[in-house]
């Protein structure tokens, strides 16, 4: 008899005022899990995760737009997790209380990240590894499931578009050079989990993207 595989488990759904999509990435074998962007909603979270029957190893974020990280400190609370982030973005998430000032989104303290995030950095669950791709912020981050052709691009790209480089430390050129060496130059079939709305397939955007074309 062979061995069971590890097969991962991926969920994706909106959450928070925002509407940021979370993801929560699980090992089947292992029950480990890591939750990708949790901007609201902590109950929902943990219902899902529930309902896989995982447990949270880390928590680790796209960048500090207020809406990506709302639900983070409760989460941490929840789990026990702790938190990840790219050190260019540390400035974003000390300043929550004025992002959700001037978003008008009600202010939940949320603590200090636990560890910073570096490129190249291997991922605890699914031999994911973090891509640093600023443009939309200094910091923000993709996360590459080889293995399952997965990519999770924050609002770095997103299905016909990509992230707006005119809030605080963005950069056009910057998130173009990102998007070009990091993000096409990987498998075109992959899927690319965006940090609003839709899905899309990465070839399509190499070709189709009005904004960064391969
Ligand atoms: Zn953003
Ligand atoms: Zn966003």
């Amino acid at each position: 008899m062979e061995a069971a595989k590890p097969q991962l488990i991926r969920e994706t759904f909106p959450v928070g005022p925002l509407q940021c999509n979370c993801t929560i990435i699980g090992d089947s074998l292992s029950k480990k899990a890591i939750v990708i962007d949790p901007g609201g909603n902590p109950e929902l979270i943990m219902a899902r995760l529930e309902a896989h029957g995982l447990i949270v190893v880390s928590i680790i974020h796209t960048h500090a737009h207020l809406d990506h990280f709302l639900a983070s400190g409760q989460m941490k609370e929840l789990t026990g997790a702790t938190l990840h982030l790219h050190k260019e973005d540390q400035f974003l998430w000390d300043s929550l209380e004025m992002q959700c000032r001037m978003f008008g989104v009600p202010y939940t303290p949320v603590p200090a990240p636990d560890q910073w995030l570096s490129d190249d950095q291997a991922l605890d669950c699914g031999c994911g590894v973090a891509l640093h791709t600023p443009g939309h912020t200094p910091g923000s981050m993709s996360f590459w499931f080889p293995q399952d052709k997965l990519l999770i691009a924050g609002d770095t790209l997103f299905k016909r578009g990509i992230g707006r480089t005119d809030l605080w430390g963005g950069d056009y050129s910057t998130i173009e050079r990102s998007i070009k060496q990091r993000l096409y130059c990987l498998d075109e079939d992959a899927t690319v989990v965006t940090g609003h709305g839709a899905d899309t397939r990465l070839g399509d955007e190499m070709r189709d993207n009005p904004f960064v074309r391969a």
